[in-house]
C-alpha cells in the first residue's frame, strides 16, 4: 500500500460503526499522526470487561512513523484509551490546556505522567508533525476547551471537526471559530471528517443557556436541599449549577471521585469559577441548613457504584436522602443505561425526594441544521462521516448530499478502512488491522472471544467440576468421582440428582477402563458427553462440565 509515490490516507481506527473509542489515523509516506485515543464502555455481552480500547496493532507496527497524538477534547471517548496506548507508544501528545489537565490526572493514576510528552496547544498554535501541519479551531461542546483540527497535508487541507455543536450563547462565552471554518472553505478543503452523533435529530440543538434557566428555576423554588447530578466532565453545566447556588445564597458540596477531580482541575486551570466560600467539604453537609445547600453528585447514569445511586439506596457514608430533598438528574440516559437510571429514580422517590429527571439537558452535539452549517462553511470536496453508528454515518452522508457534496465523494467507513487521496482523487484502498481490545482488571487484550464464550456459558447454567483419581498401574478408580457445582442447582435440594450423576461418571469410567481406553482426552470427553446428556434430560440445563482426572 505504501509503494510508489506517497499519498494521503485517512484510516478510522475507532469511532465508526459505534459510539466510543474514537481514533483516526492520518498517514502520508513516512509520517503518521493520530487524532484522539478514546475508550468505550463494554457492551452487554462483554461479561466482566471494564473498558474497551481500539486495536493499535497497526500503529505499533509503524511506531517510528508516528509524529504525535492530537486530542480534540477531554471526554473519555477521546482520551480514555491514551494511558494504554502511551504504554506501547510514547509519542508526543497535543491538546488544549483543560484537555491535557484531565489527561494528566489519568496518566498520574497509571504512573505515566513523568515520561509522557504533553504539549499544550491554543488557537495560535501551528504544529509541524512530519509533513503535517496542525492547527486548531474552537467549537462548542459539553466540556470547555473543545477543538477540531485543521490538518495541512501535501494533498490539501483536511478539517477534522471533533465533537461539536454551534451554541450562540455558550456558558463560558467562547464562541465557536466560525470565521476560521469559513476561511478554510474559501481556501478550499480536500476533506471533512465530521461528528455524526446527532445526524438523526432534526433542527438545532438547544443552547446550554436553556439548561441554565431551568437549573436556576429549580434552585429558586426548592425549599430543602437540592442534589444535582450530571456528567462529571460537563464543566459548563456544573458552572451553571454553582452559579445558581451562589445566586440563591447556597453553599455547594461535591461528592463522587470523578466529579471532585474534574472540579478541582477546572478550578485550578480557571475553567470554572466559584467564590472562595461557596464550595464546602462534603463532611460538613449536615452542618448546613437544608435550604442553604446544593450537593453536586456523580451518578446521573444510574451507575451502580456512583454517589447518587448509593444515596438512593441509603448506602452512602455521608449523605442520606430525606423528605424535602429535590434531586435533579441533569442528563439524558446513554442508550443501554435506561434501566439503571429508572431504578435510581424509583429509589429516590421511595426515599421521599422530589425527583426532576426530564428537561434539564441539552446535547453537546449538533443536530441536522448544525451539521449542514459545518458542511456549508467548510465546503469539502470529500466527506467522511465518523463518530457514530452506521445509521448515523449514513444519515450524515445524506445531509452532506443535500448541501451539495457529490455522493461518490462520500466515504462511509468501517474500522480499518483506508481512504486514499492522490492528485485530487479519492478511493477506498485496502484495510489495516483494526478492532477491539478488551481490558479486564490489569489485563489488556488477554480476554478474547474464547474467554467471553466461557463467561457467557458460566453465567447461563453454571459449572460442574468432576474430580476423579485413577490408579497409574491399573487405571481403576482410586478415589472419587467427586462433583462440585456452582450456579447450577442448589446442592442441598438436589442430592438425588448429583448422586445419580456420580454413579453415571463412575460407570462411564469403568466401562472405558475395561475397554482399555486410557488417554485422558478420551476419558474427559466421555465423561463430559454422558454427564451433559444426563443433566440436560433431567434439568434442561447445560452447565459447563470440567472433568479433572488425576493419577496416583
Ligand atoms: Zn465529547
Ligand atoms: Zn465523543
Amino acid at each position: 500500500m505504501a509503494k510508489g509515490k506517497a499519498r494521503l490516507s485517512i484510516v478510522p481506527l475507532g469511532g465508526v460503526g459505534e459510539i466510543g473509542k474514537n481514533m483516526t489515523l492520518y498517514w502520508y509516506g513516512n509520517d503518521m499522526i493520530v487524532v484522539d485515543a478514546g475508550l468505550k464502555f463494554p457492551e452487554e455481552d462483554m461479561l466482566g470487561i471494564d473498558i474497551v480500547i481500539p486495536d493499535i496493532t497497526f500503529l505499533v507496527e509503524n511506531r517510528e512513523k508516528i509524529r504525535g497524538i492530537f486530542l480534540t477534547h477531554g471526554h473519555e471517548d477521546h482520551i480514555g484509551g491514551l494511558p494504554y496506548i502511551l504504554r506501547e507508544l510514547n509519542v508526543p501528545v497535543y491538546g488544549t490546556r483543560l484537555t491535557l489537565g484531565l489527561v494528566e490526572n489519568k496518566l498520574r493514576e497509571h504512573g505515566l505522567l513523568d515520561t509522557a510528552k504533553l504539549n499544550v496547544m491554543d488557537g495560535r498554535s501551528n504544529i509541524q508533525a512530519g509533513v503535517f501541519q496542525v492547527s486548531l479551531f474552537y467549537v462548542n461542546h459539553s466540556i470547555p476547551d473543545t477543538t477540531g483540527f485543521a490538518i495541512e497535508t501535501p494533498e490539501g487541507l483536511v478539517v477534522h471537526t471533533g465533537d461539536f455543536k454551534f451554541d450562540q450563547t455558550p456558558v463560558d462565552g467562547r464562541q465557536a471559530d466560525i470565521h476560521k471554518l469559513a476561511a478554510f472553505g474559501a481556501r478550499g478543503v480536500l476533506a471533512l471528517v465530521g461528528d455524526s452523533t446527532n445526524a438523526e435529530r432534526p433542527g438545532y440543538t438547544p443552547s446550554e443557556l436553556t439548561v441554565g434557566e431551568k437549573i436556576n428555576e429549580i434552585v429558586a423554588n426548592a425549599t430543602g436541599r437540592v442534589i444535582m447530578s450530571t456528567f462529571a466532565s460537563n464543566i459548563h453545566r456544573l458552572q451553571l449549577m454553582i452559579r445558581a447556588a451562589e445566586q440563591h445564597g447556597r453553599k455547594v458540596a461535591v461528592v463522587g471521585r470523578s466529579m471532585v477531580n474534574n472540579i478541582q482541575t477546572s478550578l485550578q486551570l480557571g475553567y470554572l469559577e466559584a467564590l472562595p466560600e461557596t464550595i464546602i467539604d462534603a463532611d460538613d453537609v449536615n452542618r448546613i441548613d437544608p435550604e442553604k445547600l446544593v450537593i453536586l453528585s456523580t451518578g446521573s447514569q444510574g451507575e451502580p457504584m456512583s454517589a447518587l445511586t448509593r444515596m438512593a439506596r441509603a448506602a452512602h457514608r455521608k449523605i442520606e436522602i430525606m423528605p424535602g430533598d429535590t434531586v435533579v438528574l441533569a442528563s439524558s440516559p446513554i442508550p443501554g443505561n435506561e434501566k439503571y437510571v429508572a431504578r435510581t429514580i424509583d429509589q429516590l422517590f421511595r426515599a421521599g425526594a422530589n425527583v426532576i429527571y426530564r428537561g434539564v439537558h441539552a446535547s453537546g452535539h449538533g443536530s441536522q441544521e448544525e451539521l449542514k452549517w459545518m458542511l456549508s462553511l467548510v465546503k469539502p470536496k470529500f466527506f467522511l462521516p465518523v463518530h457514530g453508528e452506521f445509521r448515523m454515518q449514513r444519515t450524515h452522508a445524506n445531509l452532506a448530499m443535500e448541501v451539495g457534496v457529490e455522493g461518490e465523494n462520500i466515504f462511509i467507513t468501517e474500522l480499518g478502512d483506508v481512504v486514499e487521496f492522490e492528485n485530487g482523487r479519492a478511493r477506498l484502498g485496502g484495510k489495516v488491522p483494526a478492532g477491539t481490545v478488551m481490558i479486564d482488571g490489569l489485563g489488556v487484550g488477554d480476554v478474547g472471544n474464547i474467554v467471553l464464550r466461557d463467561r457467557k456459558l458460566l453465567s447461563q447454567d453454571g459449572i460442574l467440576v468432576v474430580v476423579v483419581t485413577l490408579s497409574k498401574a491399573t487405571g481403576h478408580i482410586l478415589s472419587g468421582p467427586d462433583i462440585i457445582s456452582r450456579g447450577f442447582v442448589y446442592v442441598r435440594e438436589s442430592e438425588a440428582l448429583l448422586d445419580e450423576a456420580n454413579k453415571l461418571v463412575e460407570s462411564t469410567l469403568i466401562k472405558l477402563v475395561t475397554d482399555n481406553v486410557s488417554e485422558w482426552s478420551s476419558l474427559k470427553t466421555a465423561v463430559r458427553d454422558s454427564l451433559g446428556r444426563y443433566l440436560f434430560e433431567q434439568t434442561r440445563r447445560r452447565p459447563m462440565i470440567l472433568p479433572i482426572i488425576m493419577e496416583a
